[in-house]
């Protein structure tokens, strides 16, 4: 087994991912994105990556192939392309964020050509992925075949968590996300609240930072302008992560939820806010935490 590792995937993400593999892998780095000018940033900085023409060229040259595609469908459709070249050297990694019930479904069909196959979604956002510092959370076959991407996943994160079965790493990112829209929206309903009965945001979102409400979307994300002098409510909500992938993950713990004939009560209420957020002029772009913007402009709370 040579150690050369392939990545399908240059967008926000896999340009971060590819610079780290590039800097720091020890074998051939080969990339693929259908968008000529993604691929061109990261071979204009770094010659010795090899570029493929196609994703099946990726598995042809890499044994190791990591996948950062928008979507389910992206997903799909790039694994169909990989099964006609996969087989038991392979290690089929898509660290994409997609439905948990696509994401078992690809492995099983790499399995069937005795590849090794996970989902690994992260968590950091394009900063984590930019400094090496992303959480893998990883659905595997084993615990056992999990430990072998490790090696890989280190050089682009700083945690690497195994979770489960496949799916189960998607399991954990939705949950997450899940909680983490619900949470912005009980922040920026909190601050403008307290705002509107006279209270000073500053000291508000400090009293809260030091007691029982605290979260992340309070003090490290908080929405209210000027809380947080780095935080996107300080510049407009431009950066961080988007209204639109957040209503896309929030549809994905929704879709979940529905197939675990679950009914998450303020998910459901999320998900509908962030999709009317992503399709509402001028918010789909900005950051989660306009969710404030826009409650202050729309809301009688
Ligand atoms: P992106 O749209 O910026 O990048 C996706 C890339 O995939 C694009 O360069 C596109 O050209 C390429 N692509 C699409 N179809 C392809 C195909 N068939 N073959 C080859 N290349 C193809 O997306 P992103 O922001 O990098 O996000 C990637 C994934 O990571 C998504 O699932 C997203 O939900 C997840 N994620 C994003 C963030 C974030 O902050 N951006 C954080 C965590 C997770």
């Amino acid at each position: 087994r040579n150690t050369s590792v392939g990545l399908i995937g240059l967008g926000q993400m896999g340009h971060g991912m590819a610079k780290n593999l590039a800097e720091k892998s020890t074998g051939k780095v080969i990339v693929y994105d259908m968008n000529t000018a993604a691929v061109e940033t990261i071979t204009s900085k770094y010659p010795h990556v090899q570029v493929a023409k196609s994703a099946e060229e990726v598995a042809e040259k890499a044994t190791t192939v990591l996948t950062m595609l928008p979507a389910s469908a992206h997903v799909d459709a790039v694994y169909k392309g990989l099964e006609s070249v996969v087989g038991k050297d392979h290690m089929l990694i898509d660290s994409s964020t997609i439905d948990a019930q696509v994401a078992r479904d690809v492995a099983t069909r790499m399995l069937d050509k005795q590849a090794l196959a996970f989902d690994a979604p992260v968590s950091g956002g394009t900063v984590g992925a930019a400094n090496g510092t992303l959480t893998f959370m990883v659905g595997a076959p084993s615990e056992e075949a999990f430990e072998k991407t490790r090696p890989v996943l280190s050089l682009m994160g700083k945690n690497v968590v195994y979770c489960g079965k496949n799916g189960t790493g998607q399991v954990a990112k939705l949950c997450n996300n899940m909680l983490l829209g619900i949470s912005m929206m009980g922040v920026a309903e909190t601050m403008l609240l307290g705002s509107k009965l006279g209270m000073d945001p500053l000291l508000l979102a400090s009293i809260l930072n030091n007691s029982t409400g605290r979260c992340w979307s309070s003090d490290s994300n908080n929405p209210h302008p000027g809380v947080i002098p780095n935080a996107p409510a300080g510049r407009g909500y431009q950066g961080g992560f988007s209204n639109k992938l957040m209503a896309k993950d929030l549809g994905l713990a929704m879709k979940a939820a529905h197939d675990a004939q679950a009914q998450p009560a303020l998910g459901t209420m999320a998900a509908e806010l962030y999709t009317h957020l992503s399709t509402t002029k001028d918010f789909e772009s900005l950051d989660f935490s306009s969710i404030y913007k826009w409650l202050a402009e729309n809301a009688n709370s």
